[in-house]
């Protein structure tokens, strides 16, 4: 079953609310879709989103990376050479780690269908449901209330609060937040790189002061300020997550190795798929590091593949992929189900859509 050839087309998604962080507000989801076909017929299915404030990548970057060099990278390879696959999309181009994780998608779903087995199994199977947080957006202090109050209503036992943008406001839009929602709902806070180090101490240091209750605080300072996310990380009791900072493996043995951050959010998205992201976790799992999943924004496509990741692996032990949640409507039919905050796997095989129907669209 060999790589025959790889093409790419467009998915688009409404959100039912505009998605607004530190770094951008997002109306719609406009993502590169890439199905990779075997000379046998199979069709394999992979997603990547554009997400040029954290990756630098744009619809036409990633088209460019697919046609131009991973696809001729990869073709006349037989799917059973997964690892010489991976191993030719990471040395074909520097960086360009979603038009990457949109291949080695697809490539993963067509070895999984290969051996008739759905993918979570192939890669370790460890679990069949994960709950996944829900994003609460950056807005004004009664918006975000409302927003929460909404999402506790819809099921959702898990928020994950964005901030960052008015470093005086953040505390006092946690505190709402954690007021109206009770005591019992988890709270996950992410300053997408908001604040400086000093403004992170001192922002969390008073959430502790106040009893928020927050599970963690995702990537408070600069990507590359490693010294200020040690900072950070060294003067809070909160559990301190590492996003923007960790794309690669190198990048994850580094912030272990500096004691940086507690914990690692793991993105297909940055790691340039599915292989890179397994050796992450693998390392952090050797630390004692635990690790989040979590998307940019993302339609069902790509989502579905880091679910098949996180359900095979223990050290996965957060999950925040509420892409799909966001949308509002699946731009595919099968697949992990997302009903709420539940992600229950299938027993299909590969990743599990109906490709077919979906091409006939
Ligand atoms: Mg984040």
């Amino acid at each position: 079953m060999k790589i025959k050839n790889v093409k790419v087309g467009i998915v688009e998604a409404p959100l039912i609310t505009p998605f607004k962080t530190a770094l951008r507000t997002v109306h719609s989801i406009k993502n590169i879709v890439v199905t990779v076909y075997t000379d046998e017929g199979h069709i394999g299915i992979g997603e990547a989103a554009p997400t040029h404030v954290i990756t630098g990548e744009t619809l036409q970057s990633i088209r460019y990376a697919v046609e131009e060099v991973i696809a001729p990278a990869i073709c006349g390879i037989d799917i059973d050479e997964i690892a010489i696959l991976c191993d030719r999309i990471d040395k074909c181009l520097y960086q360009n780690t979603s038009a990457k994780a949109a291949v080695e998608i697809a490539l993963y779903d067509l070895w999984a269908k290969k051996y008739n087995a759905p993918l979570y199994k192939l890669l370790g199977g460890y679990r069949k449901k994960i709950t996944t947080d829900i994003t609460i957006s950056v807005n004004d202090e009664q918006q975000m209330v409302n927003d929460s109050i909404a999402a506790v209503k819809r099921g959702f036992s898990i928020l994950k609060i964005k901030v960052g943008k008015s470093p005086q406001n953040d505390v006092e839009s946690v505190m709402a937040i954690r007021k109206a929602v009770g005591p019992h709902v988890v709270l996950r806070v992410d300053a997408n790189q908001g604040w400086t180090a000093k403004e992170a101490v001192k922002i969390i240091v008073q959430l502790e002061d106040r009893g928020a209750d927050i599970e963690l605080v995702e990537q408070p300072v600069h990507y590359s300020d490693l010294a200020g996310l040690q900072y950070v990380t060294g003067n809070t009791h909160t559990n301190i997550l590492a996003d923007e900072s960790v794309f690669s493996p190198k990048q994850a043995i580094e912030v272990i190795e500096k004691r940086a951050a507690d914990l690692i959010n793991i993105k297909l998205m940055k790691t340039g798929g599915i292989s890179k992201a397994q050796q992450i976790c693998h390392i952090a799992e050797a630390s004692g590091v635990e690790c989040m999943i979590g998307c940019m924004l993302e339609t069902k496509i790509s989502v579905s593949a880091a679910a098949h990741f996180a359900a095979a692996n223990k050290n996965v032990t957060m999950v925040d992929l509420d892409g799909p949640s966001l949308c509002v409507e699946d731009p595919i039919e099968g697949g992990p189900s997302f009903e709420g905050e539940n992600i229950q796997m299938t027993e299909a095989s590969g990743i599990g859509f109906l490709i077919e129907a979906y091409l006939a669209k």
